[in-house]
């Protein structure tokens, strides 16, 4: 029987055994039975001496382990330091930084850097249903010199430009639900009407500032204005669960990431993101959900880094 795992300690403490950390994982990523990830066949012979199955179909790569099509693939480093990255990753309130898993778990900071984005990757949403209700559309920039953003953001409200050091990143928020994160190109109408229109339901309250590039979606929701040049909040129509959500998101990424370069800026929005929806979850929860996610998300260094290998690693 597995425990209930609620604090680091306890999780340091079970995954310090290879077999807890096995099991953790086979309960996760096959509910219903160990199935080869070749064939999908449920015949498959644990072989206890080498910590791996064997399919009995007649086939390539016959044996695999609780890894085998995991983000863990191909690594040398052990489940349960894995599992300890990812219970840092998915707990840490305002982010965790590789600097920090390095020190906190005994690998590289390469190394620690690395299984970041792998687990972020693992965070990301699969199939998706669209937002409805009271939502919230916002967008903010991120990067650059603007360490304090706030007040650089009442300035863009006004003026309408981000730097061109900045990303843009697009947030839509269900009041008492989810948000969704998205690095879009620029703040023009056609990308944030078509981010509207693939993640809300149409007929649902939408509420926006003044920016013209929401114009024209009166058609298809309940659209809103508040002008941020004039005031913050008119009764129910504001944005402040978006404000709150992108000052919980800078806080993170300038108090523990040293920079994000634009490249990777979608893993972080992806992490931050997986912590607020799921913010009403104990820890070992929102590991364990973690954990499911890991099938079937592979990345490579390659993929990772874009192919460069001068990419410098310090997030
Ligand atoms: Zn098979």
């Amino acid at each position: 029987m597995e425990p209930v795992l609620n604090t680091l300690k306890e999780a340091i403490e079970y995954f310090s055994n290879p077999a807890n950390c096995r099991e953790y994982i086979v309960a996760r990523r096959w509910p219903d039975g160990v199935t080869c990830p070749q064939c999908g066949s449920t015949n498959v012979t644990f072989l206890e001496k080498y910590n791996r199955w064997q399919c009995s179909a007649r086939h390539d790569a016959r044996q695999f382990t609780a890894k085998t099509g995991t983000i863990f693939e191909d690594s040398p480093i052990g489940m349960d330091k894995w599992l300890m990255a990812m219970w840092h990753v998915v707990n840490c309130k305002n982010g965790v930084s590789s600097y920090e898993v390095h020190r906190a778990i005994g690998i590289s900071q390469k190394s620690a850097w690395f299984m970041d984005h792998r687990i972020r990757h693992a965070l990301t949403l699969g199939t998706i249903n669209k937002l409805s209700g009271q939502i919230e559309a916002d967008e903010t920039y991120i990067g650059g010199k603007a360490r304090n953003m706030h007040s650089a953001k009442r300035a863009r409200k006004i003026t309408g430009t981000g730097g061109k050091d900045k990303t843009a990143v697009m947030g839509i928020l269900e009041r008492g639900g989810k948000v969704r994160t998205t690095v879009v190109g620029s703040r023009r109408k056609k990308e944030l009407q078509a981010e509207v229109r693939k993640h809300v339901e149409a007929g649902a309250a939408l509420y926006t500032d003044a920016l013209l590039s929401y114009e024209g979606l009166e058609g298809d929701y309940a659209h809103k204005v508040v002008d941020h040049a004039v005031q913050y909040v008119d009764g129910r129509v504001h944005t402040n669960g978006l404000e709150n959500f992108w000052s919980l998101l800078k806080r993170g990424i300038s108090g523990t990431y040293i920079s994000v370069e634009p490249f990777h800026l979608f893993r972080y929005l992806d992490e931050q993101t997986y912590r607020y929806n799921n913010r009403k979850m104990t820890d070992g929860e929102r590991f364990s959900m973690a954990v499911s996610g890991i099938v079937g998300k592979r990345l490579t260094f390659d993929q990772l880094t874009g192919k460069t290998v001068t990419t410098t690693c310090v997030n």
